[in-house]
């Protein structure tokens, strides 16, 4: 009764000076923190059957899976939590994401192999996914620790040749982390410089400042050799600086005989008390679990505080990123369906203000859409250019041919203005192609940068950008529809071969009034005369082809755009319409879920 007060006024003192920087190292782990930011933590080393177990066992007060060859299969992070109000309950957590509450302790071994078995496989393998036990009881102490597979050299039956290198491989991952706390379990029985959990612990940690090495199976020693084992506890032996615990935990006939954890722990008491040579290591604060409990936690705390400054500059660094990633993807859309409409409101204005603005060149989406279609235009003035010269090639053919078969014989008249007229019609109209090509083009730039503008300012919402770009393409298939008719009247029009125009006029005055001059005189203006006409086709095109586009494509399909945008404000079921891209949804929450431990374990920091 005595030791049972005397444990619980242990544990409380434990829990208000251990307690607060132990959760404060799970919550990082939970955050995934420990990615980055290697945390302090316990990694427990030891050899196959060193006592490894047992000794979690004794700590954790629950029975954890044994038996021979590798039962450790995964890392186990134990997090032992110390609650009065609460009898025993405990989370077992794997696998990113499965979670499973229980409060029966007889049933730890059974959630742990299940979850072994899930990570690394029915059979002997071993991975490196870390299964979270999480107890919670009024018996246990405040501890988080890992335990890892024991150490191995032979592979048995089934396992990979290289058993003994992956499990070297992973165990050396936990203990490389200079804030680790080796805890190297070594059998009293054996020769301890053999141990390969001292080697290894050697390798990483060859000052031993972050190891504590626990001395099991006392009660198996050879008589005569207690001395020795004195020795190594007195640190004389290899010298550790964090020393050495003895500990007794339950011989394999023990468990056998179901004895309890609790009356192992007395009988552990008793039998440094009654020891001949180790009883004076009570004392010394050397030996029993209970000691051993003390120690890990003083030295995690110390361990943590140590790691403190260095990791709250880098949770402030991780925070600055996480809300620079969280303003990079705004806010969302309110919650409340008012609120909803007038952010709707927002985001469609939003969109159709760049969309006029776009039309009107006064910003830039991805290329400047203005020089772009400058250029396609000036190509399209180059095109008539090209034509002219060869326009004049055929036009002086024709008058040649027509000349020299109609020499001296035919009056000019309304015929040979029908031949004429022919030609022209059929070079003219072979403007209609590139006319419709430049159509063509420059529906392709705008729509591409309407989609685009689309895309960016709907991002987060897959329903607004389906919908805007329909639209825009049926928008933009009926502009270009009315363009084409257009340009088809245009030439329809210059089919007549007339106009009124000064040039022409002029060009017919200066070489005389056809109807009034002499036959040959005539037929020599023809050419003359043809050219003009051309000129003049060829400004009217060069202006109105550009014209028509610039208007329907670009000017009056922005319009009708916004228009048709707006009138999404008259359905009801904005939530469908602002229904949110599940990936950025679930990415913010993440963020914000991030974001808040992040600034929780910072105020935890500061406050501590
Ligand atoms: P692990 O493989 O390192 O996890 O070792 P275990 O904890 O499974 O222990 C291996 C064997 O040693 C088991 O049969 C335990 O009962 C036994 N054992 C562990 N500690 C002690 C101890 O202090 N004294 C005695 N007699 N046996 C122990
Ligand atoms: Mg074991």
């Amino acid at each position: 009764m005595a030791h049972e007060d005397g444990s619980r006024m242990f544990q409380d003192q434990l829990a208000e000076k251990v307690r607060p920087f132990i959760d404060l190292i799970d919550d990082m782990r939970s955050i995934g923190i420990d990615k980055e930011l290697p945390l302090p933590t316990i990694a427990v080393v030891g050899d196959q059957s060193s006592g490894k177990s047992s000794v979690l066992e004794t700590l954790s007060g629950v029975a954890l899976p044994r038996g021979t060859g590798i039962v450790t299969r995964c890392p186990l992070l134990l997090k032992l939590c110390n609650d009065r109000t609460v009898k025993w309950e405990a989370v077992i957590s794997y696998g990113g994401g499965k979670v499973i509450e229980f409060d029966e302790p007889s049933e730890v071994v059974r959630h742990v192999e299940q979850a072994q078995n899930a990570l690394a496989g029915k059979g002997v393998g071993i991975c490196e996914d870390l299964i979270t036990l999480k107890i919670t009881s009024s018996t246990v102490c405040d501890l988080s620790l890992i335990d890892l597979p024991g150490i191995t050299r032979v592979a048995v039956k089934g396992q990979p040749e290289d058993i003994g290198v992956q499990i070297n491989n992973l165990i050396s991952k936990f203990i490389k982390n200079k804030r680790t706390i080796i805890l190297a379990v070594v059998p009293c029985n054996v020769d301890i410089a053999t141990t390969e959990a001292l080697k290894m612990a050697q390798q990483v940690d060859p000052e031993g400042t972050r190891t504590l090495a626990i001395l099991t199976k006392p009660d198996l020693i050879d008589p005569g050799a207690e001395k020795n084992v004195l020795e190594i506890v007195h640190n004389r032996v290899i010298f550790l600086n964090m020393g050495y615990v003895i500990v007794k935990c339950r011989g394999q006939k023990q468990i056998d005989e179901n004895m309890s954890i609790s009356r192992a722990i007395e009988e552990e008491l008793a039998f440094f008390r009654n020891h001949e040579h180790f009883s004076s290591l009570l004392r010394e604060e050397k030996a029993t679990t209970t000691c051993l409990a003390t120690k890990l936690s003083n030295a995690l705390v110390k361990q943590i505080k140590k790691s403190l400054p260095q990791m709250s500059e880098k949770i402030k660094e991780q925070l600055g990123e996480v809300k620079h990633s969280l303003s990079q993807i705004e806010g969302g859309p309110p919650m409340e369906p008012e609120e909803k409409r007038k952010y709707l409101i927002q985001v469609i204005t939003e969109f159709n203000e760049q969309i006029t603005q776009l039309s009107q060149g006064d910003i830039i989406v991805e290329e400047n859409l203005f020089e772009l279609m400058r250029k396609e235009f000036t190509e399209w003035m180059e095109r008539l250019k090209n034509a002219k010269s060869h326009y004049h090639k055929v036009v002086q053919q024709v008058v040649d041919e027509y000349d020299q078969e109609h020499r001296g014989s035919e009056l000019p008249g309304f015929s040979n203005y029908r031949v004429f007229q022919h030609v022209v019609q059929k070079l003219v109209s072979e403007l209609k192609r590139p006319a419709m090509m430049t159509l063509q083009t420059i529906r392709e730039m705008v729509q591409k940068q309407f989609d685009h503008l689309s895309k960016e300012s709907f991002k987060n919402y897959p329903y607004l950008h389906q919908v805007s770009k329909k639209k825009i393409e049926t928008i933009q298939e009926q502009q270009s529809n009315i363009v084409k008719e257009r340009i088809v009247e245009q030439f329809e029009m210059e089919m007549q071969v007339y106009t009124q125009d000064e040039i022409f006029n002029k060009h017919s005055l200066e070489k005389g009034e056809i109807a009034e001059v002499k036959e040959q005189d005539t037929r020599s203006k023809y050419p003359g005369l043809l050219k003009a006409y051309y000129e003049i086709v060829v400004q009217r095109l060069a202006d109105q082809v550009p014209m028509l586009i610039r208007y329907f494509i670009l000017k009056q399909s922005a319009k009708i755009v916004c228009s048709e945008m707006l009138d999404l404000l008259h359905r009801d079921d904005t939530d469908n319409i602002l229904q949110e891209d599940s990936e950025i949804g679930q990415y913010r929450a993440k963020l914000l879920a991030q974001a808040d431990r992040l600034i929780l374990a910072n105020d935890k920091i500061s406050s501590l």
